[in-house]
């Protein structure tokens, strides 16, 4: 038997939300084309929908160290307060438009030095913006939370500083922490000053593991470093044989710990080989605590809506599997408990009540 199509329009009304999506992985095309133009840097065309093309196919050559090279034209623009007020703003409208009431947006502080911005100015400059955005999406009648993620970059030795950041400015907008850029070569422990500050200080953080790297990394991303959710995860599988789970996958179950699934992301850099096969369903039947996400909306040409759609049409996914993972992500939100409650209450499962 197969469930009936949802057709993407009423998956674009519905409620959604986001723990796992990149600042800098999500300009729009043609605001990446004026601000280019503005500060000087030459892109590989100056056509935003070729350059939303060149993107799509830089970006699916199925290798996370090339994905994550694509970011050098999106990061040129963000070193000005003009080009981070602006990425910032326009980052929160694109949620609202399609349908996310809550999201957490991550980026890295330390690749936005070059305009001469220090670290807390970076974060300043950004957290104005996505406060603009959400004025905006508010006046607009779709409003949106958004909270901030500091990443550190794993290959570089800076992740203690910007947990000091994330700590400065944990009421000001900084929701959490990550540590992000190529998994391989770069174990989570490397990091383990910053995480043992965080644990300390009470910021909650969550380890970009499992995804180019196996169960090592997703097990000392938990057990050494102490993480409270796991970007992507999707190697877990590894730990779970003909639907019996090992004891890390046990852990990660049995604990309620979220997994930041992106699956076209996944396709792209080769941690996954079909929607149909990802393992985001396979682990959503097993009643792991997944989420559903973007991880770059330009750089793999995607949103929430298409990502639904995705996993509708070639999935077999549900109404009530998209209200489960919405839910889930709110439940793991790095947000206090009564705000997340209100919003699963008031606004998500309304909004899914429609649709069922
Ligand atoms: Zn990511």
């Amino acid at each position: 038997m197969t469930a009936p199509r949802i057709d993407t329009d009423t998956i674009r009304r519905l409620p959604k939300a986001v723990l796992h999506d990149h600042l800098d992985g999500g300009l729009r095309p043609a605001t990446l084309v004026e601000l280019a133009e503005t500060v000087g840097h030459t892109l590989p065309t100056t056509d935003p929908q070729a350059l939303a093309q060149w993107y799509y196919e830089a970006a699916n050559s199925g290798d996370l160290v090339r994905y994550i090279a694509t970011f050098e034209h999106t990061l040129a623009v963000m070193q000005t307060r003009e080009g981070l007020l602006r990425t910032a703003e326009e980052y929160v409208l694109d949620l609202a438009e399609d349908g996310v009431v809550y999201g957490e947006v991550r980026y890295a502080p330390e690749l936005m030095l070059k305009g001469g911005l220090t670290l807390p100015e970076v974060v300043e400059t950004v957290q104005q913006g996505l406060a603009a955005g959400m004025a905006k999406a508010a006046a607009a009648g779709t409003p949106v939370r958004v909270g901030t993620l500091l990443c550190g970059m794993r290959m570089f030795d800076r992740t203690r500083e910007i947990a000091d950041l994330a700590v400065a400015f944990r009421d000001a907008g900084v929701v959490g922490f990550d540590i992000a850029g190529a998994e391989d070569g770069f174990p989570p422990a490397d990091h383990l000053a910053a995480f043992e500050y965080l644990r300390r200080e009470s910021v909650p953080f969550t380890i970009h593991a499992g995804e180019a790297h196996g169960l090592p990394s997703i097990h000392q991303a938990l057990q050494v470093c102490g993480a409270q959710r796991i970007g992507h995860g999707v190697r877990l599988t590894e730990d779970i044989v003909d639907g019996k789970l090992g004891r890390l996958a046990s852990w990660v179950r049995d604990r309620r710990i979220a997994l930041e699934m992106c699956p076209t992301s996944n396709l792209q850099t080769g941690a996954a080989s079909s929607i149909a096969d990802h393992p985001i369903t396979a682990l959503k039947d097993l009643g792991f605590r997944v989420t559903l996400n973007t991880d770059n909306r330009l750089v793999s040409g995607t949103t929430m809506t298409r990502e639904m759609s995705l996993l509708a049409e070639e999935a077999g996914w549900t109404v009530e599997d998209l209200r489960t993972v919405t839910v889930n992500a709110v439940k793991s939100a790095f947000i206090p408990f009564d705000e997340k409650g209100a919003l699963i209450r008031d606004v998500i499962l309304p909004g899914y009540g429609t649709a069922l």
